[in-house]
């Protein structure tokens, strides 16, 4: 039954806004934009509820742009904590604002969320090319505040072609002893020239990736076929897998959906066969009609 397919993860995506100018942004050409939002609060979580109760959504991530930016952020995280105490709920942030993110993980939201802190580089100088951004520092202030608070904290870490950045990464979270995702992205229109400017295409990245953590005496743990595990000691790496232009593809491998804050649904933000307007008072028809078409695509391997 097509209407039976399942959907494991909800990605509000809340800004398009962004502090930091990385150059593999997904965001490119977009980030920089000062489009508001059109969403509110109230909105996501209507869409939130829709894709929990009818299609088992398990999860919940917060992200932009740089979702701190967004003044309604802990609003929104309280508002999903009281009303779905069992959901794994989490934040992912370039943790360029410390003080924003110790004010987010004050109180009911003490403890009980999942924060992935972007760190791409743990040398201020390749940081800064990478990122365009001064703010190391606060990163790892950041890190150290999501520790703190008791959070569940990694570090997500896009490898690129400089992998000697994303080594000095794995040993930078295995000292802070933070587990590491290694992110290899896919290259798309929007970032093409800029990652050909750096040399290999990201695409290309799992094998060497799997080869470096190796040669850092990471041991393989197995995994699934959008993520890898590898450990050293108590040291957790994760490798992921987003390498893939095929949105039907994509959803197989994560089963997310992404909720956008100029109200639209879409697998991500890049393939316009699955991507949809909704009208964010009544966000459930516009997701039904997307899911129907993925499941009709995935067939019968979806149920
Ligand atoms: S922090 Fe994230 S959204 Fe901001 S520029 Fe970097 S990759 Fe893009």
């Amino acid at each position: 039954m097509k209407d039976r397919i399942s959907v494991r993860e909800v990605r509000l995506v809340l800004t398009n806004r962004c502090n930091f100018r990385c150059y593999f942004c997904f965001n490119e050409g977009y980030a920089t934009e000062q489009r508001d939002r059109t969403l509110n609060p109230s909105d996501y979580l209507r869409a939130v509820r829709h894709l929990v109760v009818k299609y088992g959504a398990t999860k919940v991530r917060l992200s932009g742009g740089e979702p701190t930016l967004d003044p309604e952020l802990p609003h929104l995280v309280g508002s999903l904590l009281s009303e779905f105490p069992g959901l794994d709920i989490g934040v992912t942030t370039n943790g360029g604002l410390p003080d924003k993110l110790r004010e987010l993980l004050r109180g009911d939201a003490l403890g009980r969320l999942q924060v992935n802190v972007s760190l791409p580089a743990a040398k201020a100088a390749e940081f800064r090319a990478m990122t365009g951004s001064g703010k190391l520092h606060e990163v790892l202030q950041s890190i150290a505040i999501a520790t703190q608070s008791k959070s569940r904290v990694k570090i997500n870490c896009v490898v690129t072609s400089r992998s000697q950045a994303a080594a000095d990464v794995v040993h930078a979270g295995a000292q802070l002893n933070v587990p590491v995702k290694l992110l290899c992205l896919n290259v798309n229109p929007h970032n093409e020239q800029q990652i050909g400017q750096h040399g290999e295409a990201v695409a290309s990245g799992v094998v060497s990736i799997q080869r470096m953590i190796s040669d850092l005496g990471y041991r393989h743990e197995g995994g699934s076929e959008a993520t890898l595990f590898a450990t050293r000691g108590n040291h957790q790496l994760e490798i992921v897998d987003c390498s893939t232009s095929d949105p039907i593809e994509y959803f197989r491998r994560f089963r997310a959906l992404r909720i956008y804050f100029d109200s639209h649904v879409a697998v991500t933000g890049d393939f316009d066969g699955y991507r949809r307007p909704f009208d964010p008072a009544a966000p459930e028809a516009a997701i039904d009609s997307l899911i129907f078409d993925i499941a009709g695509a995935i067939g019968n391997e979806a149920n």
